[in-house]
């Protein structure tokens, strides 16, 4: 059984409690590794190498930071089928999602900030004083932060790790991250790879545990300015409890409760296979998956029946055979909260229309796996537990409404405002319903199509701050203005 260890100064470290956390492979629900069960010593130690590394490692010119990022990214790709085999055994989806989405996305995450520091501008302001001749040139500094803490979690585990670990190396921050306990295998074979590409001691470092021990620790420690954290809703709460006090900069990327837009002129043909991914890939277990399904009810009928069809051909099934569509769910736990809510579905007055439980075809080694099959609920109030609250597996609710107005108000009717997607021939109903939805992002006739250039985040209880593009650059950044004086005469 593999061991993991911490990564901290370049060095595998072991946990100083001396314990270690099973890890399981979902799709057989036998344990195959273990990791340290870190706590506040381990983090302590990270944090130590962190600071010794940051002053060499902010001052190293850009060009030298983007090489080193640069040679990770080719390194990853190069071992693109190893990593997606790793992260499909620790997580559960199918290994060609892996390998053709995620891992390349996370060498994408590198590649993308590695070379947009080569490139960036600041602003400069000519002042000219009201009362005296007094000449100025302002500028504006953008210097790495410090020490900063990246907490991810178990649904996307390397892509969501390196979202946060690239653009804060890039910009030259040392990092203390915290992959989830749940998945924490190929953040491991990531730390290896950054020695092998001379990233220097310290710069990232990598510390496994729970989050009340590990996660807790990072945030709290007095020397890491800088939250970066990426999970649960009430989770995020608890982080920003802490941090608040000693005036942390925090992101959190939280929660969500997406809504599917269909509207009564949605050219079926092309969007069906689209909607129908946005409901269940990866198990849907991703944050930006469509779980409320909002159908103009001149086509309602239409939608369900072919829809439900579409998902009955899903195959679900071993994440290792080429041809499965749907993968294991992360945990057991989080199988019974799934089918805690198609429970709860039954006694809110739902239909299950397609799926809601153990699918019955799986092969012999995944027997006592964890699996849930695409399931589909109709004949939900819109408002009831089911339809708003984060399921956050392959679960969807469809409903009927009556006019975009009252499309719109359903999706709004959430605490949660991540992301939407809105399926029309009407492009410009499509923008005013877009500006109308609050969400850090809508997708109009497409999903999940990421541009990493873009800002990324949530509104409501789904998130503060954005990520992505120039807003990670000014995140993971300090911002100061310098003032030069000068006189013209
Ligand atoms: P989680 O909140 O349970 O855990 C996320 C991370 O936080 C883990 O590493 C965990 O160990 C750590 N953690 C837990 N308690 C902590 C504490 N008190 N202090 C510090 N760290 C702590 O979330 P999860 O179950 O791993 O992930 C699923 C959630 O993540 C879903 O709600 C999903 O919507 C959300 N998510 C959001 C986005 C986004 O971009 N908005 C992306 C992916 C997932």
């Amino acid at each position: 059984m593999t061991r993991l260890t911490h990564f901290i100064a370049n060095q595998d470290v072991v946990p100083a409690s001396g314990a270690w956390l099973p890890v399981y492979e979902p799709a057989t629900g036998t344990r195959y590794a273990e990791a340290p069960d870190g706590d506040a010593r381990d983090v302590a130690m990270a944090v130590d190498a962190a600071r010794a590394a940051f002053p060499a490692w902010s001052t190293t010119p850009a060009a030298t930071r983007s090489r080193i990022l640069l040679d990770i990214a080719d390194r990853l790709e190069r071992r693109v089928a190893e990593f997606a085999q790793a992260e499909s055994r620790d997580q559960g989806k199918p290994v060609a999602l892996a390998r053709d989405l995620e891992i390349p996305r996370a060498a994408a995450n590198f590649r993308y900030f590695a070379t947009k520091i080569l490139h960036e501008s600041t602003e400069c302001f000519r002042t000219d004083s009201l009362t005296s001749g007094d000449r100025a040139l302002n500028y504006v500094l953008r210097q790495p932060r410090g020490v900063v803490g990246a907490i991810s979690p178990w649904n996307l585990p390397l892509y969501l790790f390196t979202w946060k670990i690239a653009p804060a190396l890039a910009t030259g921050n040392t990092v203390v991250a915290k992959p989830s306990e749940i998945t924490p295998y190929t953040a491991w074979m990531f730390g290896e790879l950054c020695r092998e590409a001379k990233l220097p001691a310290g710069v990232l470092n990598i510390v496994h545990g729970l989050g009340p021990k590990v996660g807790q620790a990072i945030v709290a420690h007095p020397a890491v300015t800088t939250i970066t954290f990426t999970g649960g809703t009430s989770t995020g709460a608890a982080i920003a409890a802490a941090a608040a006090p000693h005036f942390k900069k925090l992101s959190l990327e939280l929660g969500g409760k997406n809504a599917t837009i269909v509207c009564e002129d949605v050219d079926l043909e092309s969007a069906l296979s689209t909607i129908v991914r946005s409901a269940f890939q990866n198990q849907g277990e991703i944050c930006l998956c469509g779980s409320r399904i909002l159908v103009h009810r001149a086509r309602l009928k239409e939608f369900c029946d072919r829809f439900i069809d579409e998902s009955r051909t899903l195959k679900v099934g071993d994440p290792t055979a080429p041809d499965t569509d749907v993968g294991a769910i992360v945990s057991r736990q989080h199988l019974e909260k799934i089918q805690s809510y198609v429970a709860l579905a039954k006694l809110e007055g739902g239909k299950v229309a397609c799926g809601g439980g153990v699918p019955r075809l799986l092969p012999e080694r995944c027997r006592n796996g964890w699996f849930h099959e695409p399931t589909v609920i109709v004949g939900l109030a819109p408002n009831c537990r089911t339809a708003t609250e984060e399921i956050f597996g392959p679960v969807v609710s469809i409903h009927g409404y009556d006019t975009h107005g009252e499309a719109v108000a359903i999706a709004n009717g959430t605490r949660y405002g991540l992301a939407a997607s809105i399926w029309t021939r009407d492009i410009d109903r499509a923008h005013r319903m877009a500006a109308k939805i609050d969400s850090g992002v809508v997708w109009i006739n497409t999903w999940m199509l990421r541009d990493l250039r873009t800002p990324f985040g949530g509104m409501k209880d789904s998130g503060v701050g954005r990520e992505g593009g120039d807003d990670a650059m000014r995140f993971f950044t300090e911002t100061k203005n310098v003032c030069v004086g000068f006189r013209e005469s």
